[in-house]
Parts: structure tokens; sequence; C-alpha cells
């Protein structure tokens, strides 16, 4: 199994939003994607997913274009969670999480509906929330629901817009392990981050995007430097090695206050 973009390129409203993109994901592999506000890494994602359909080149899934490919099919392959999720008024979250199973009406997966509803839920530590209105979750609590939703549909493709960004860090690690644990267990996972420690500490691969291009494409022990970094965030960022881990930190201009 193996999603790829293949020199894509997006325009919209007018602005070039991708150019010449490529980038390979394969199963068993974690890739985050990061890069500043506006660099494309959403619109890339929905490139990815098969939601856009790009101006050039092509997105393939096992070499086939994601445009010839049937809806349900899609559905049965790759999962998607949207950095801004609808509000699914008048649900429960039990819902939310029981619609991730609907490409899977009419085949044999059926029998395990209940089951894998459970599991989800289990997994996004959100069965205590099982019968909460989807829109009287905090932030976190909904992306964690969402999180249960792609994680129902079982396809062997990940696709996850800044999964972490309302979740605590209990929740961020969790949330992670859970992606990591999937792509050990076959799954291609793209998971857009804007932590870079946590890229670093849970990605197989670090895809740096700038300006709609891919600036950086490898091992975050190869990708996520000081150099780097400080270009493309136009803003100086250190990396220090801590016991082994990674871990980004913006230079900032004062000296902390240091107590009399
Ligand atoms: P990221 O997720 O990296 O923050 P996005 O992929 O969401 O970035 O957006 C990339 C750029 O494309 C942004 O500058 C955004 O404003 C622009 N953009 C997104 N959608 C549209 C659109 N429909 N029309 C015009 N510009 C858009
Ligand atoms: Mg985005």
């Amino acid at each position: 199994m193996m999603l790829a973009a293949h020199g894509v390129g997006v325009t919209l409203g007018g602005a070039r939003i991708l150019d010449g993109v490529d980038l390979a994901v394969e199963a068993g592999e974690m890739v985050a994607l990061v890069g500043p506000n506006g660099a494309g890494k959403s619109t890339l994602l929905a490139a990815l997913a098969g939601d856009l359909v790009p101006d050039d080149g092509v997105v393939t899934l096992d070499g086939r274009p994601l445009a010839a490919q049937a809806a349900r099919d899609l559905a049965r392959r790759r999962a998607v969670l949207l950095q801004h999720q609808s509000l699914a008024f008048g649900f429960h979250v039990i819902d939310v999480v029981r619609m991730g199973r609907s490409p899977w009406r009419r085949t044999d997966r059926e029998d395990d509906d209940d089951l894998v509803v459970e599991r989800s839920l289990e997994r996004a530590d959100v069965t205590e929330l099982a019968h909460r209105l989807f829109p009287t979750l905090s932030g976190g609590e909904q992306a964690r629901s969402s999180f249960a939703r792609v994680l129902a549909q079982e396809t062997p493709v990940l696709l996850l817009d800044e999964p972490t960004a309302s979740l605590d860090i209990r929740h961020q690690e969790a949330l992670l392990t859970i992606a990591r644990d999937a792509a050990r267990a076959g799954v291609a996972v793209v998971v857009v981050l804007h932590d870079l420690s946590l890229a670093a500490a849970y990605a197989d691969r670090v895809c740096v995007l700038a300006h709609g291009r891919v600036r950086a494409d490898g091992p975050p022990t190869e990708v996520l430097t000081g150099p780097l970094l400080t270009e493309v965030y136009d803003h100086p960022v250190q990396v220090i090695d801590h016991e082994g881990s990674l871990v980004v930190v913006p230079v900032r201009k004062e000296a902390p206050c240091v107590p009399a």
C-alpha cells in the first residue's frame, strides 16, 4: 500500500497554494507534515484524501489515481480528521463514531460495528462522553470524539489534520501513541503537527512544507535542524538533544526574569 502525491499543484482564488509537491507514504509509516500557517498543509491533506482534485499532478493510492475511485471505495481506504470539524448538531458522540462505520454497511465487516465503535470510544478516551451531544463538548473532547470516528472507520490510511491542537499533554501523547501503533500495525499515517518536538518524538519522517512546496523530507534528526527551521518559520529556532529526544524551542530575545 502506498499513497503518493506526484507533482501536485493547486490554485485557489488565483493564488498558487501548492506547487510541484511530491510526497509518498507507505504502509507502516508515520509522516508528520509541518510548516508555518498558510504553507498549504491542510490543502495537501485534502488532496491526499481525494477531497480536492489537484490542478496539476496526481495523487495515487496503490498506483491508481484517487480521482478514478468511487467515494465508497475511498471511504474504505482512507479516514480523514479535518482541522475544522463540522459541528454535527443534534448528534451524540456515539452517533458521530458510528458514522465512521458507514463505509462498511452491507459488508461482512458490518458485524463488527458495535465492537469496533466501543473499542474506538475507549481508545480515544471518550467512552464516558458517548451519550453527550457533540456540540456541547469542549474543543479537546470534540477532537477526541472525531478521532474515535476515524479509528472506527478502520482504514489502511489515516490522514489527521492538527489532531493534537486542542488536546492536553496526556491526550496529545495518547493520540500520537495510538497513531504510531496504527502505523506499526501497517497503516499509512499522515499527521499535521505544529508541535515540532511531538513530530520529532513520534514521526518516522518529517515533511516540511513552506509556501506550497516541500522544503525538506526525511527522518526527524535530518530535517529538524535549527538553521532549516529558523529559515522556514522566519524566527530563530533552536533544536536541543534532551536525553536522546529532540526538543525544538524558539529563541527568545529577552532573557527570562530571574528572581532576585
Ligand atoms: P495550512 O494548513 O498550512 O495552514 P492551508 O492549506 O489551509 O494552510 O492554506 C494554504 C493557503 O491557501 C493559505 O494562505 C490560505 O489562506 C489559502 N487558501 C486556502 N483555501 C483557499 C481558497 N478557497 N481561496 C483562496 N485561498 C485559499
Ligand atoms: Mg491547516
